[in-house]
């Protein structure tokens, strides 16, 4: 008895699972080809024109699409299109940085509805910064008046190694965090589901759907900052590895007679490029506190931080070459605080580059690209990773 009971409801699960699968590619056809006809749909799908009718009947009654009339290039007639409504679907991202916390809303489109910025003491604890973020979105959502049922959930977006599937921050320098449980802890105080992931993956991702990648079949985003890492994202994916460390290419090996590595290893490559080796190198010669006052040490011609910024931007198209040679993508883009503080060394790069350093063959198969969302990048991408993990049209 028990059995074919335990049968029946199987299949009704089943049944249950495929109305939701159709319901979500329907949704996903609507989102990505918009402005659509019902026709479009059951022909790309497969489905009869009667379930694609109901199920955009369903999305439409829940808020998720709208109907508006297109005029036919061709003949002039009127065809009823569909599209989704832009804030239909919310999610929230936050960008926790080592100085600063950045927190908005997102609709589907990965425009930013609201966002919100707070100064982050760099050894505040992690109770601090989560009841930071839970206070940060509580005002939001009064200010705004949101509808709280239509956000899906929080992302979060940080420096260092973080274990995505269950939501721990394994190690980050930058935070002084080791093995914390951000997503439980933060899903515990507000009550929605949390993703939390490198912030370099969740940023390539943001510049995939709406910046400087759109359309881009292979991204490949590189951060040169206060460490140097990759990211990439292939068809719309983040493209992860074994444990969600796919991309640290900082820590590849250039010399091993090189410099010591924060990581205990000798000549990683970033010891050429971050700004604490600068700094380093910098202070042999003279007192340098900042890279500003450095970059200022080089534009009044000083020969040493000539050669060393120099140095610094040959290593960085050497990872360019690397990246295009491991990855084949189709889009490089430059990010992080020494690309994007001081834009005077793109053309640099460029030149190092396509004249110097990138593999011939490979020369005129990818486009060189800077970040177009900026600051925001981070933010962006941690909600549309929760929009992609929590949203159920349920
Ligand atoms: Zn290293």
């Amino acid at each position: 008895m028990k059995k074919i009971n335990r049968g029946v409801s199987m299949k009704k699960h089943d049944q249950d699972f495929m109305r939701q699968q159709n319901k979500i590619t329907v949704y996903e056809l609507i989102k990505n080809d918009s402005p659509i006809s019902r026709a479009s749909i059951a022909k790309k799908t497969g489905m009869s024109p009667t379930t694609v009718s109901r199920i955009v009947g369903e999305l439409t009654n829940q808020g998720y699409v709208a109907e508006f009339e297109q005029i036919s290039s061709g003949l002039g007639r009127k065809a009823t299109m569909l599209g989704l409504k832009g804030n239909s679907v919310l999610s929230v991202g936050v960008e926790i940085d080592k100085h600063r916390i950045s927190l908005g809303v997102v609709d589907v489109n990965g425009a930013v509805m609201v966002s919100k910025v707070h100064h982050r003491i760099p050894e505040e604890s992690v109770e601090m910064t989560l009841s930071t973020i839970v206070r940060m979105l509580q005002e939001t959502v009064e200010s705004e008046g949101l509808d709280s049922s239509r956000i899906a959930g929080i992302g979060v977006g940080l420096p260092g190694i973080v274990d995505n599937e269950n939501g721990q921050v394994v190690f980050s320098v930058q935070l002084g965090w080791r093995n914390v449980d951000i997503a439980q802890r933060l899903k515990a105080l507000t009550g929605y589901e949390v993703a939390v992931d490198n912030e370099l993956k969740v940023k390539a991702l943001a510049e995939h759907v709406r910046g400087a990648a759109a359309g881009s079949k292979r991204t490949a985003l590189l951060g040169f900052g206060t460490g140097v890492g990759s990211a990439l994202i292939i068809e719309g994916e983040i493209y992860r590895g074994e444990s969600n460390s796919a991309g640290e290419i900082g820590h590849t090996t250039i010399d091993p007679n090189g410099a010591m590595c924060e990581c205990g290893k000798a000549g990683c490559l970033q010891t050429y490029i971050i700004t604490s080796a600068l700094l380093l190198e910098a202070n042999k010669i003279r007192k340098v506190d900042t890279l500003e006052e450095l970059f200022e040490a080089r534009r009044s011609k000083e020969m040493w931080a000539v050669q060393l910024i120099e140095r610094a931007l040959t290593y960085i198209a050497i990872t360019v070459n690397n990246v295009l040679c491991v990855y084949n993508p189709d889009i490089v883009i430059l990010s992080g605080e020494l690309i994007e503080n001081f834009p005077e060394i793109r053309q640099e790069i460029e030149d190092l580059c396509f004249n110097r350093f990138v593999w011939e063959p490979l020369r005129d198969s990818f486009s060189l690209q800077y970040t177009a969302l900026g600051e925001d990048g981070v933010m962006i991408g941690s909600a549309l990773l929760a929009q992609t993990r929590f949203f159920s049209l349920e």
